[in-house]
């Protein structure tokens, strides 16, 4: 068994990559979107490679894109399988062993990643009310791909699940009991998927079993989260019960007092839609700044813009503030990692958020921090830092593939 395809379904797109398990080699990736419009578009990219002794790809990546309209996900996958039978790669060579899907919840109900059967389905979709914007979109893809490809596993890869470690005290609200049972309130966490792929390769870049290592994750993407990771079990993490708490974001405001969504909502007639559009689309940078690319704004601070100064004073002071929790919460730590768009690209941000920690012996070494290569691990600590830091780019489909390819595996030596 080698190959997995990977399928990371939203509401009207899906994202693939098919890649090739013996060496980890992506083999084809493409974007299906705008499912439900007019005019749909598929784009599909086949991935050149070397001939085995040759140094570079002799031919280069292939991109097609294709117009046309994509009722549902039945025919976006319709429309992905045209794209392989016509531009390769052929599945008579690569057809995959299994599929391997995305799914932002899982609720407490899944721990690791889960071969997909009717049931599984249905509680997927029984997560809708705590994901609305996410599961369902997953679903849609499950079942088109389910369909397409009737005759091998699918595993629900689960954005949850690397954090249903935490004890209680880490997931748990100082809520009415009742309640939060009733309506299954409390923190699940998210970029389970990433948080897990990023802490092993940290431990394999210091060479020790991921078992002895304590370390810190900061995924800074659009979406951004920090976890602190024992021995490679998630033990606390920022993201609660939606992906809207913690550092701040893109357009998200992370950790704000609720009491402010009750005062909006008494005083100046807020109703639930505008909550929800002011705290997940109109704040973070976007709402401090106007704008989310941390490139701009790096640029702008630096040109004395004030308001760009200060979005990232703030976005900086969140991460200290949760980079001194976690490491109370850990008693100490051996690593910190940086990952995703910020944490790998920023060197300002990742230089000032950790620039009060000399205490406890962290030292950043400048060079090195700006001169990361892109796309690699690399140490940004200076060799006597007492704590190790880290830029470590993260790679969520292959994790997904590899969980699925653990998963399928599994179930057949069962
Ligand atoms: P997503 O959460 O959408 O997967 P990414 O991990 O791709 O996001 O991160 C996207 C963000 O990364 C962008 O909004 C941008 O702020 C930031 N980013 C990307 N490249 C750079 C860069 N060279 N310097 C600073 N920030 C960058």
């Amino acid at each position: 068994m080698s190959v997995v395809l990977v399928v990371n379904s939203g509401s009207s797109s899906f994202k693939y990559r098919l890649i090739d398990m013996f060496a980890e080699r992506v083999l084809a990736h493409g974007l299906v979107e705008r499912i439900g419009e007019k005019v749909g578009v598929a784009t599909h990219t086949v991935v050149a490679h070397a001939e085995a002794g040759e140094p570079a790809p002799t031919v280069a990546d292939v991109t097609q894109q294709l117009t046309r309209a994509i009722p549902d996900h039945t025919t976006g996958f319709a429309v992905m399988l045209e794209a392989f039978a016509a531009h390769g790669p052929s599945f008579d060579e690569h057809r995959p062993d299994a599929v391997g899907h995305r799914v932002v919840h899982g609720g407490a109900r899944f721990f690791r990643a889960t071969i997909v059967d009717d049931a599984v389905e249905e509680s997927i979709d029984d997560l809708s009310l705590l994901a609305p914007l996410h599961n369902p979109g997953a679903l849609e893809g499950i079942r088109a791909a389910r369909a397409a490809f009737a005759d091998v596993d699918h595993v629900a890869v689960f954005d949850t699940a690397f954090h249903q470690t935490m004890p209680p005290e880490a997931y748990t609200y100082a809520l009415d009991r009742e309640v939060a049972r009733r309506h299954r309130i409390r923190r699940y966490g998210f970029h389970g998927t990433s948080h897990k792929y990023v802490s092993e390769q940290a431990a394999a870049h210091l060479g020790r079993p991921l078992e002895t290592v304590r370390q810190i994750v900061f995924h800074l993407g659009n979406g951004a989260s920090v976890t602190a990771i024992d021995g490679g079990r998630s033990v606390e993490t920022s993201m609660g019960f939606t992906p809207l708490e913690g550092l701040v974001m893109g357009t998200r405001t992370g950790d704000v007092d609720p009491a402010i969504l009750l005062h909006l909502q008494r005083t100046a007639g807020y109703d639930t839609d505008d909550l929800d559009d002011l705290l997940n689309r109109r704040s973070g940078l976007v709402g401090l700044a106007g704008a989310n690319d941390m490139r701009d704004l790096v640029a702008r601070a630096e040109a004395d813009d004030q308001a760009a100064q200060l979005a990232i004073d703030v976005y900086v002071h969140r991460i200290r503030a949760y980079a001194g929790a976690y490491l109370a919460q850990l008693g100490g730590a051996d690593v910190i990692s940086f990952t995703a768009g910020v944490g790998e690209n920023a060197a300002l941000i990742r230089e000032r958020a950790l620039d009060r920690l000399g205490f406890l012996g962290v030292r950043i070494d400048h060079d090195r921090n700006r001169s990361v290569p892109r796309g690699e691990i690399a140490q940004i600590s200076s060799d006597d830092s007492d704590i190790v830091v880290l830029v470590v780019p993260t790679d969520e489909e292959v994790e997904i593939a590899r969980q699925t390819l653990h998963a399928a595996t599994f179930r057949r030596a069962e």
